[in-house]
């Protein structure tokens, strides 16, 4: 296995001096020197082609006893410094101090074909930022990270990717809804891979701790590489930083509600500053269309991170960054009005979201009331998200409302039981939406293929990686390897795989770990 090492973070930035693995506050470093676990019996279950590529590996590499060995944590590659890094972070909206990589290490970077790749294994084992926990990672956790960065990334969202998935072939004690049953469950390791893992919390542990002059130095670091496209140099060169932060953080969460997924736990230690969908934990997909709607029981009360409150969410965190770098910065004046950009910014762009998944292409006046229409209907009546946009590209500009009407209720979870009322306010709004859609110049056709490839055909339903888990755990992996195949081409027809694009089973309404799923992991 050759894979070109370049390491720059652990060589360029200030390391802890302490190298024994105990658990403590970690001052004046970046990041902790840490050596992976020896799992008993690793096993390898699945690897994604596409990223083997990125790496510059091939499938014969995957098949090797030496990356079973290095990607389950066996075997340190030489000339490799695995280390943890050192971050904070905000936690339900309040400062937690010091959290940093508990069961995350970071192996190496890689260099491929000019891009830079860092290989973090999540899962292998304690490091000085494990506090109370053990370092380890569950099979249904890790199943769930390793099928949902994938089907982010072939969704076009920006995210961290996953090479592999690993069985530990240890046991894991974990008391999955916090309700006292405690009991163990197989581990398992999947190997993240992201140009870079830096999150909000490593800039806001320095902050917080007024370690002023390494602050400066990890923002220097991240201009240098990861944003080489800023020219200015000191204050002006991090006020650019910042602005570029919000960006990328927006269009992340734009393309978030496009597809319908929800992050759970958006703690500023989870919001990467690539604007990179990170720390895949308690998310979940829309299924019937619901802004309140979170997968996180843990957050059940406050829903804080609900469908809807994401985008706000996205901006409070912003605001805790800005808060973080303002003591390098200290014009309170120019990070404020880059907040302020963040409204204007959301509206537009979410504006040209929903007129994309609608298949609008001129601007006009009415289509913002057109689409707050549309989620007061989705309120009204459980409306699976993700079909109702790939059934409403069927509609024609002669077709009437009641054909529209019937093109469309297969996206109802319950339409034997609609009553009339409703029916016709959906009616209503179609109305508007033909008259509209005859407003475009775009033929039928074209927009039918335009509104599929900004509205997916298959997600990660939170059933589907239910159903792939359970089989998992009887040592079945088909169904691990089928939803990867699957979500490979989200947007394209695949008719060997209709049956994955259905609504929600009834049977997974209420259970654990489909629309109900906590921190534990
Ligand atoms: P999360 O909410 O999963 O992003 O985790 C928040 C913090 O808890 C991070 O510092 C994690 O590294 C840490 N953490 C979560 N699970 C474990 C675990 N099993 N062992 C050690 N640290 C953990
Ligand atoms: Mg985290």
């Amino acid at each position: 296995m050759r894979l070109n090492i370049q390491d720059r973070f652990n060589k360029e930035l200030p390391a802890d001096p302490n190298k024994n693995n105990t658990r403590r506050q970690v001052h004046e470093a970046c990041y902790s020197f840490v050596q992976p676990s020896k799992p008993s019996k690793p096993e390898l279950i699945h690897v994604s082609q596409e990223m083997l590529k990125e790496l510059g590996l091939t499938k014969q590499d995957a098949l090797a006893n030496a990356f079973l060995e290095v990607f389950s944590g066996t075997k340190v590659m030489e000339n490799t410094n695995p280390y943890a890094m050192c971050y904070g972070g905000h936690q339900f909206g309040h400062w937690a101090g010091q959290l940093g990589d508990g069961r995350a290490i970071n192996l190496a970077e890689v260099n491929h074909k000019n891009k830079y790749w860092t290989l973090q294994l999540k899962g292998a084992g304690p490091t000085p930022y494990s506090r109370g926990a053990d370092g380890y990672a569950v099979l249904r956790s890790s199943i769930r990270e390793h099928l949902c960065s994938e089907a982010m990334f072939h969704l076009g969202v920006p995210t961290t990717r996953s090479l592999s998935l690993m069985l530990s072939g240890d046991e894991v004690l974990r008391d999955m809804m916090y309700d006292g049953n405690a009991g163990y469950e197989k581990g398992a390791i999947v190997c993240r891979v992201a140009p870079s893992f830096l999150r909000f919390g490593n800039f806001q542990i320095f902050a917080a701790r007024k370690d002023f002059v390494n602050l400066k130095r990890i923002t220097e670091y991240t201009i240098q590489h990861h944003f080489p496209e800023i020219k200015s140099n000191g204050k002006e060169s991090y006020i650019e930083f910042f602005r570029k932060v919000l960006d990328k953080s927006l269009r992340m969460v734009i393309d978030w509600q496009r597809v319908g997924f929800v992050h759970g736990v958006m703690n500023t230690d989870n919001m990467s500053i690539l604007g990179l969908t990170i720390d895949y934990g308690p998310y979940g997909w829309l299924e019937p269309f619901d802004n309140n709607w979170t997968p996180n029981t843990t957050d059940r009360t406050n829903r804080r991170y609900r469908f809807g409150n994401q985008p706000s969410v996205v901006l409070w965190n912003l605001y805790q960054l800005a808060n973080a770098l303002h003591p390098i910065i200290e014009d309170t004046a120019a990070l404020e009005s880059i907040l302020h950009e963040f409204q204007q910014k959301f509206e537009n762009q979410f504006l040209d979201m929903m007129t994309n998944k609608l298949g609008l292409e001129k601007k006009m006046e009415e289509d913002s009331k057109l689409i707050e229409n549309l989620f007061s209907n989705f309120e009204k009546a459980e409306t699976d998200y993700t079909i109702f946009f790939r059934l409403l590209s069927n509609i024609e500009k002669n077709d009437t409302k009641e054909v529209s009407f019937t093109k469309i209720q297969d996206s109802f979870y319950n339409p034997s039981e609609m009553p009339d009322e409703l029916k016709d306010d959906w009616k209503d709004w179609l109305q508007k939406y033909l008259n509209r859609i005859n407003e475009e110049i775009i033929e039928d056709k074209r927009r039918f293929e335009k509104m599929n490839k900004t509205n997916p055909k298959y997600v990660l339903r939170n059933y589907m990686a239910q159903l792939a888990i359970d089989a998992a755990e009887t040592n079945d992996f088909s169904i691990v390897e089928e939803l990867h195949n699957l979500l490979k081409q989200p947007y394209a027809e695949q008719p060997k795989f209709e049956k994955w694009f259905a609504k929600r089973p009834e049977w997974a309404r209420t259970k654990v770990g489909c629309s109900m799923l906590s921190c534990s992991s």
